[in-house]
């Protein structure tokens, strides 16, 4: 199956193809998650149904796969009982497999993810008091091999489709039990009638920020985060929506104009000697042209601005040189920005050290009298395995035996 297959790493800098956008099963079953409502109602109508019921249908399971986030077709309780397993023998609603999941003491959480067809790849979430942060994968590996970054070491598998996009998503709702139980519009049959509010949710902003560059897995990365946003489905705003991008120039004016979220860059470095050394894309394109591609990002105002990313590492990118050219440059290109410092996370094998937490604090001030926002990114999920990647390459050291005791045991526990 060809996205079962790894695929060749066309080199650091080139974008790699896009899957095919429906994976059956290998029963032959299609899973629903992932799929727009009219390409829901196209596989009604060629499994049978007439025009008028396939539009009904689509509608109806469309509001149970992404506002209350049923996983089973016997829970669809306006559709009639005997139209229930004919669903169930033609479509699944699949979420990804947890193969290991860990809390932190600090509230994050992080899950280890896998395809059905057997690759891992992360999740995480990140409670703060006023929000709640999913951190989602967009691949399985990288093409780009940041020196820094830990899933930069791994081989690129292949990327996610829209449905295991999403499907982070929705999986993270089931475990905070965030599916609203109140009654569905314009729809009168549903039993469970229940209170729902939007307010007071857990899960609030989404970062595509886990594994992979998203901008090379544009296709379904657009796809999966217009269910996201999609006011039928899972209904967030795209200003609570952030797509992070190692500098895809080529993709990020696309990325405004077809998605529309907020946009971060992981910028890293001022000079282009580092900046190729821990971003390797810089190579291919410059800061100069990745900076004008953000002053023409389509949306990004004072209101919306543009974060910088820049992880401190000591002695390499932390200089009050640095933090000087910095502001130069993101004044130069008239920028509405703000920079997240992030204190380096070491991970086995790592050749660089996080900065002390004086010199991030002399960096910081430098950023903050030019003008700029630039706050120290607190560490979060430092007893778990917290670096992006680290959860995957800790996993790979057990066996397949362990790690299906773990999940077992996991799931136990999510039952109490
Ligand atoms: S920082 Fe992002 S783009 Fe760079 S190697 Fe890591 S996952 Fe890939």
């Amino acid at each position: 199956m060809a996205d079962t297959t790894l695929m060749t790493i066309p080199g650091q800098v080139d974008p790699v193809p896009v899957a095919r956008d429906i994976t059956p099963r290998a029963d032959g079953r299609i899973d629903l998650i992932g799929l727009p409502r009219p390409r829901i109602r196209e596989l009604f109508a060629e499994a049978g149904l007439d025009e008028r019921q396939a539009k009904l249908r689509a509608k109806q399971v469309f509001h149970w796969l992404y506002h209350r986030g049923v996983t089973d077709f016997e829970a669809m309780t306006d559709i009639s009982k005997t139209m229930r397993p004919w669903l169930a023998e033609r479509f699944v609603i699949g979420r990804p497999n947890i193969v290991e999941a860990q809390h932190s003491s600090d509230g994050t959480r992080k899950w280890l993810l896998q395809t059905d067809d057997g690759h891992d790849f992360e999740m995480v979430f990140i409670p703060d008091a006023d929000r709640g942060t999913l951190c989602v994968s967009s691949q399985v590996g990288c093409t780009l091999n940041c020196t820094f970054c830990h899933t930069g070491t791994m081989r690129l598998v292949r990327n996610l489709t829209p449905g295991e996009i999403v499907g982070q998503v929705m999986l993270a709702r089931d475990a905070l039990g965030e599916w609203p139980k109140g009654v569905m519009d314009g729809l009168d049959e549903a039993e469970d009638v229940g209170h729902y509010t939007a307010d007071g949710r857990l899960l609030t902003n989404i970062v595509m920020m886990g594994m992979g560059e998203p901008l090379y897995n544009f296709d379904h990365v657009r796809d999966a985060l217009n269910l996201v946003m999609d006011g039928d489905g899972l209904a967030l705003s795209k200003r609570r929506i952030t797509l992070s991008t190692s500098g895809v120039v080529p993709a990020m004016e696309r990325c405004g104009e077809e998605i529309g979220v907020n946009l971060a860059v992981s910028l890293h470095a001022v000079t282009k000697d580092v900046r190729d050394e821990i971003v390797p894309l810089n190579k291919k394109y410059g800061i100069e042209e990745l900076l004008q591609a953000c002053a023409d990002y389509p949306g990004a105002s004072n209101a919306r601005r543009i974060t910088f990313e820049y992880v401190m590492l000591k002695d390499k990118n932390d200089s009050d040189e640095d933090a000087r050219e910095l502001v130069r440059l993101l004044r130069k290109f008239d920028l509405p920005a703000k920079v997240n410092l992030i204190p380096f996370n070491p991970w086995p094998g790592a050749n660089y050290e996080c900065s002390t937490p004086e010199r991030i604090k002399a960096f910081s001030n430098i950023v903050f009298e030019g003008g700029i926002s630039a706050p120290v990114r607190t560490p979060r999920g430092r007893d778990i395995d917290a670096a992006c990647g680290q959860l995957k390459t800790a996993a790979q050291k057990k066996s397949r035996a362990e790690r299906d005791r773990e999940a077992a045991a996991a799931a136990l526990a999510s039952e109490d």
